[in-house]
């Protein structure tokens, strides 16, 4: 027996669950699938002290507030799946877990979709399946002495063995977890990429207040040149701004981007006082945006004079160690903080771009009927975070009704 539905949401993440509650609104007959749990990533593929990026008031859909939080508080992990688990069964959204979807492909004017519960046809899918799905892996280290694992499967220090670590990647993740290894008493090393490091507060607004005032979360397009460039905020500790000085003045030690491994060597670009300075820049740039937004708005708030003084650099930065003997140094585990890439392998569809990118405007396929939601820069530079996903789903809703 083929069962049938209208619409098929292929995840049952935030993006699943925004398009459901849209689809729902619209009167469009639909069912989630998602394999795990709903937002099974905020549960098993994070560490347990993570806290939500941007506070309470913010991370989350614009029709539900987090209850029994603070709104400037930080969301711990768990609280956030709570909220979409909690979300979804107030509006008795139809999400079928424990159900995979191994393949979706073209049948007649809609699709059929092979589950591992069986066939389901359906006239529209909105693929949701996450904008993190396969952890990469950069550098091949071949040594059995070193434990590697990926950020997504990092949980605590006591997890790691005894000895040093090395983290490799400086975003967000990377960052966080050094500071949490070197607050936990570790000797870390942490490589450096291109990054953006935005104030975390700024005259008394949170930066994500201050994007939305500037534009910035609205953006259609990464500014030319920065794709590859990773953001480092963290709601850790209360919040504060990722300052690799203040992790330097923490005892981590700071190294540039990470290149090949040789005999017990691995070596690092000498381009770490490029990307401080590139973040630096970055961070000083909101500040004075945000003063020039104040000032033409006539905004009254408080001066931050403190927040344009700077802890001093280590001695690193202007004499970039370019290689590490990892034994020499007591290093046990590395620590890849290196990203993800997509995997839509089992979708038989010719509508990818070589670097595994499906093609699509604002989220809407070349394929009649097929869309996509909570990737990066689906529509704008919001699309891949809580409230974005939401948005972008409503206007896909929207579009499927309007197919009938
Ligand atoms: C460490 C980290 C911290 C983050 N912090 C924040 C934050 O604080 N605020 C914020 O706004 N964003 C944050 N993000 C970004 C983004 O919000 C999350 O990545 C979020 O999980 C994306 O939601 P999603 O629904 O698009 O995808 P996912 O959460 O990845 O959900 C996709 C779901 O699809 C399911 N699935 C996949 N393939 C199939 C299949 N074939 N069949 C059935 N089900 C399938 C998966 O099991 C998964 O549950 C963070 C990301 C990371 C990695």
């Amino acid at each position: 027996m083929t069962e049938t539905t209208h619409t098929l949401v292929i995840g049952g993440g935030q993006a699943g669950i925004a398009t459901s509650a849209h689809l729902q609104k619209q009167g469009v007959p639909h069912l989630v699938l998602e394999r795990d749990r709903i937002a099974e990533r905020w549960r098993s593929w994070r560490w347990d002290s993570l806290v939500a990026n941007g506070p309470a008031w913010h991370d989350r859909f614009p029709e539900a507030e987090f209850q029994g939080l603070d709104p400037d508080a930080f969301a711990p992990k768990e609280a956030v799946a709570d909220y979409f688990e909690t979300f979804a069964q107030s509006r008795a959204l139809p999400v079928r877990t424990g159900v995979e979807v191994t393949r979706l492909e073209r049948r007649g004017d809609g699709f059929l979709a092979t589950t591992s519960q069986g066939p389901i046809r359906t006239g529209n899918v909105v693929v949701a399946t996450g904008p993190f799905q396969t952890p990469v892996i950069p550098t091949v280290i071949i040594d059995p002495s070193i434990r590697q694992l990926h950020s997504n499967s990092y949980r605590n220090p006591d997890q790691l063995p005894q000895g040093a670590v090395l983290g490799v990647g400086a975003g967000s993740s990377g960052a966080q977890i050094a500071e949490e290894l070197a607050r936990a008493g570790r000797r870390v090393f942490l490589s450096i990429g291109p990054h953006d490091r935005p104030p975390r507060r700024y005259r008394g607004k949170d930066f994500v207040w201050w994007l939305g005032k500037l534009g910035k979360w609205d953006m259609k397009t990464p500014t030319p040149g920065t794709e590859h460039v990773t953001i480092a905020v963290s709601g850790a500790y209360g919040g504060h701004t990722m300052d690799f000085r203040r992790l330097a003045a923490l005892g981590i030690t700071l190294l540039g981007r990470a290149g090949a491994y040789r005999d017990g060597q691995l070596s690092f670009a000498a381009d770490l006082a490029r990307n401080i300075e590139a973040g630096d820049r970055n961070y000083l740039s909101v500040l004075d945006e945000a003063d020039a937004y104040a000032a033409a708005e006539g905004l009254d708030l408080p001066a931050d004079p403190d927040a344009r003084h700077f802890l001093p650099l280590p001695p690193e930065v202007a004499d970039p160690i370019l290689t590490l003997d990892l034994a020499a140094e007591g290093i046990r585990t590395v620590l890849w903080a290196t990203g993800f890439r997509l995997d839509f392998s089992w979708i038989d569809l010719d509508i990818f771009q070589p670097d595994g990118r499906p093609r699509h405007h604002e989220g809407v396929s070349e394929v009649p009927g097929l869309c996509f939601v909570g990737l990066p820069w689906l529509s704008c530079r919001g699309s891949a975070f809580i409230w974005g996903a939401w948005k972008d789903a409503e206007r896909l809703a929207a579009h499927i009704a309007a197919r009938g």
